[in-house]
């Protein structure tokens, strides 16, 4: 039986989107899919072929198309940016009736493109793969790596030719700020409510036809970004282009470009080319996540109320009180990795103090809180440039936990992370014809909480000596 897709978003969203399909590609091929992925949608993989998955061979009934969307990025503002190298084929119903898209990236130029070509290539393809894959291994909401085609094109990038390549993904939505952001900048009311009724049915359905909806709705999505900044920042993730169009109303994580897992904790830490500000460091993302949710806000105020000074007021609550939610998910993930039954504000504030300038390995720390926890600090130790400061938080940290601290911390914090050396040097292989190293590593980040013998170089950072890794958007 042939692909179904249903197509929600072209039928209820005219304004926001072009009718596009993929490019005609010399010779398509699928180099990974995730059949495992596949079959939880109630798709049969074998219906995604490589002509599918790099957007151009479609069944009769797709309605494929390059989504609108505005955004601030870096803080200024785009009315019209787009899906310029991709597009949304359509939705599927999983067997519990919940919606996905199917989106292609690197499916070629569309009427977005601006300047771009239209292309993506095969490293940051893998790349956003293995890291939104380990993503949602971790428990973090993301979107899903769903396959990785070559196109049988090359690409010139900044090191040359490169395979170039199309990312299939599955997200819950695509909806992000900046789709809003688009109506609203056009001073368009009445499509903006268009969206507003389309996001809610689909991401918010218990609040259709309520008073207050479009307040109801903004504190939705302000409580899932809390929620999934909350858990980035438990796992020393930094997306990298928190850009309002890369900020979702499902929540999900989005735009596997420019990010990384910080090894060693330094709040200031960014990989990105471009984000020269740091902007985006890891210590900034909860202030750029309300940042973010204010523009959604501010895009909302001719719903939320008639008299704008009213709506202006309500939103702001609504905004406040993210914030407080965001600083208790934030206190409930580092109360979980450190195996409390309730969080402990001085002793998670003084554990983050306790790691600056030190050169600690954010993952490795919680993984040598067992042994540490038992009477064995010699690993913890080793993670500090001057351990002398950790002893009194050891023992307030001792005081607070119980018999069964250390099993809850081995199982919350994972050993597997995509470590950046490991992840460079896997995608470098790839791109030289060798899917073995990343095809290991996938595997390693697929079960982030089970040690593996002989796996042991898969939990440790790079070494002190190693370049810093740098990383580039719109590759
Ligand atoms: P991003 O930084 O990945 O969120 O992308 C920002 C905007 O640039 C989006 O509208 C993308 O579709 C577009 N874009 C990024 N890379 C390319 C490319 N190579 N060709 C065309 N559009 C691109
Ligand atoms: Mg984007
Ligand atoms: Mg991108």
């Amino acid at each position: 039986m042939p692909l179904t897709l249903d197509h929600s978003y072209a039928r209820d969203l005219q304004g926001l989107y072009v009718p596009w399909q993929g490019q005609d590609w010399p010779d398509p091929q699928i180099l990974l899919r995730n059949d495992a992925l596949a079959r939880t949608l109630g798709l049969d993989p074998d219906t995604l072929d490589a002509g599918l998955l790099t957007g151009h061979a479609l069944p009769g009934s797709a309605r494929p198309l390059a989504m609108a969307y505005a955004g601030h990025q870096f803080g200024g503002f785009s009315p019209q940016l787009g899906d310029g190298r991709a597009i949304l084929l359509g939705e599927v119903l999983d067997e519990t009736g919940a919606r996905w898209d199917i989106h292609l990236k690197g499916s070629g130029r569309t009427p977005f493109a601006r300047g771009g070509d239209g292309r993506a290539v095969l490293g940051p393809v893998l790349r956003e793969y293995l890291i939104s894959e380990s993503m949602a291994a971790l428990g973090v909401p993301t979107t899903r790596a769903l396959a990785a085609c070559t196109t049988g094109d090359r690409v010139l990038r900044q090191n040359g030719l490169e395979p170039g390549a199309v990312l299939a993904r599955v997200a819950a939505s695509h909806l992000r700020v900046g789709t809003f952001q688009f109506f609203a900048a056009r001073g368009d009311a009445q499509k903006l409510r268009l969206l507003a009724d389309y996001a809610i049915a689909r991401h918010d359905p218990d609040l259709t036809d309520t008073p207050d909806c479009y307040v109801q709705f903004l504190h939705r999505v302000a409580a899932r970004q809390a929620q999934t900044v909350a858990q980035w920042m438990g796992l020393g993730f930094v997306h990298g282009v928190m850009n309002t169009d890369n900020t979702t109303i499902s929540g999900e994580t989005i735009d596997y470009g420019p990010c990384a897992f910080m090894d060693r904790y330094d709040p200031a830490t960014v990989f990105s080319s471009i984000d020269h500000q740091g902007r985006y460091a890891y210590g900034n993302q909860p202030a750029i996540i309300f940042w973010n949710l204010a523009r959604l806000a501010e895009a909302l105020l001719p719903l939320i109320d008639a008299d704008e000074d009213r709506a202006i007021a309500r939103a702001t609550e609504v905004i406040a009180q993210a914030q407080d939610s965001y600083r208790a998910a934030w206190l409930g993930v580092f109360a979980r990795k450190l195996g409390l039954a309730a969080p402990d504000a001085a002793l998670i504030d003084g554990m983050h103090q306790l790691w600056l300038g030190q050169g600690v390995d954010f993952t490795g720390f919680f993984r040598a809180l067992p042994d540490a926890l038992r009477g064995d600090e010699h690993a913890l130790r080793a993670l500090f440039d001057d351990a002398e400061g950790l002893d009194p938080w050891l023992a307030s940290y001792r005081a607070a936990a119980d018999a069964d601290t250390p099993d809850r911390v081995a199982a919350a914090n994972p050993l597997y992370i995509p470590r950046n050396h490991l992840v460079e040097a896997a995608l470098n292989a790839a791109t030289d014809g060798d899917m073995g190293p990343f095809m290991a590593l996938l595997a390693r980040v697929q079960a982030p909480f089970t040690p593996i013998d002989g796996a042991e170089d898969y939990a440790h950072p790079a070494p002190r000596d190693a370049p810093e890794l740098v990383t580039f958007c719109g590759t």
